[in-house]
């Protein structure tokens, strides 16, 4: 199968890659069009995802298409974008139809629950990795940044944190755990659902936001250092999941949940004012912490006490100072 027909069966052909909203032109010419509502900006983020470094080279092709969309999706999510259309560039060692439309459907399945258009992409030949762009739009001047948190604010997550994390051991085949709680964290891992509502609900509410994928303490760092402000964590606030503790156990589900990633999960600053209309509504909104004068990260016990831990996430290239 040539590169041009391996397009056209497996992506351009694709439901998601029909013609829909905001999409001038699609799969097959040097550019696609989008265009944008005037009052509106384009959000744009892209990812990698690497065989060998963030999903197993054996793993599951449909999950795996999933997985590379979603998490992408979710930095829409974080800005509180409302989701248009992704490209996605491709390397593969090797053609299998098998392989392709397994990951095509998964890719397909996200992006209809995303409600997002392929628009193009690119397909090479090298060692087995994705890159995907998102692209979502936003009002002027209501996306969710990181640089808006203010001392007084409160400190929330949009729901319980280490699943990621806790799925890695059966991801990678380490261990093993009754039907139910893998079923329950595989999920997690392999179809994370961006916060997409939750992100478009939050804006003109929320004064920073951002999605937990390095864990949550590295991540509340970058709103940190971005709004020039202390975060301070209750511990005991932290949401976990009942698969997760029971997987786990409370020690090393805390572990999880504060430094783990793979979350996905929105985490956001709000004015105390702002909380009530969010519950009233329905969101998932856990009160974790709040924002005070300082900068960095603290995490305190139930006294108040200083309990934050030396390693905060994951890093590809480590600082060696
Ligand atoms: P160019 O020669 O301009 O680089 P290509 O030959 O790489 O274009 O791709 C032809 C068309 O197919 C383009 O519209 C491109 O966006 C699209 N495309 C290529 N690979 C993919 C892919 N993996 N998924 C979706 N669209 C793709
Ligand atoms: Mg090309």
């Amino acid at each position: 199968m040539g590169e041009f027909e391996l397009i056209r069966n497996f992506f351009a052909d694709a439901p998601c890659a029909q013609p829909g909203e905001g999409v001038v032109l699609g799969i097959g010419d040097d550019c696609a069009l989008l265009s944008v509502p005037s009052g509106e900006q384009l959000a744009i983020s892209t990812d990698t995802l690497v065989a060998g470094v963030h999903f197993p080279d054996a793993c599951d092709p449909f999950l795996l298409g999933q997985r590379a969309l979603g998490v992408s999706a979710s930095d829409l999510a974080a800005m509180g974008a409302t989701p248009l259309a992704f490209t996605l560039a491709l390397t593969l060692p090797d053609v299998s139809a098998d392989w392709l439309q397994a990951f095509a459907q998964g890719l397909n399945l996200m992006a209809q629950g995303c409600a997002m258009r392929l628009i193009g992409g690119d397909t090479t030949r090298g060692p087995l990795s994705l890159t995907v762009t998102v692209f979502g739009r936003v009002p002027v001047g209501q996306a969710l940044t990181r640089s808006g948190a203010q001392p007084g604010d409160l400190l929330c997550v949009g729901g319980p944190l280490g699943d990621g994390a806790g799925a890695l051991p059966l991801v990678l085949n380490q261990r093993s755990t009754e039907t139910s709680t893998s079923k329950a964290l595989l999920a997690r891992y392999w179809s994370p659902q961006p916060q997409l509502a939750l992100g478009q609900a939050l804006r003109g509410r929320a004064t920073s936001a951002l999605d937990i994928s390095d864990g949550l303490l590295a991540d509340c760092g970058h709103i940190a250092l971005a709004s020039g402000v202390r975060l301070l964590i209750e511990r005991d606030k932290v949401p976990m999941s009942a698969p997760l503790l029971s997987f786990f156990g409370q020690e090393a589900a805390l572990h999880a949940a504060l430094s783990g990633g793979d979350d996905y999960i929105l985490a956001f600053t709000l004015a105390p004012s702002s909380l009530a209309d969010l519950v009233d509504e329905g969101w998932p909104v856990a009160v974790i912490g709040q924002v005070v004068e300082g900068q960095g990260v603290m995490l305190v016990d139930g006294q108040g006490q200083d309990v934050t831990p030396i390693t905060r996430g994951y890093q590809h290239f480590r600082e060696t100072r």
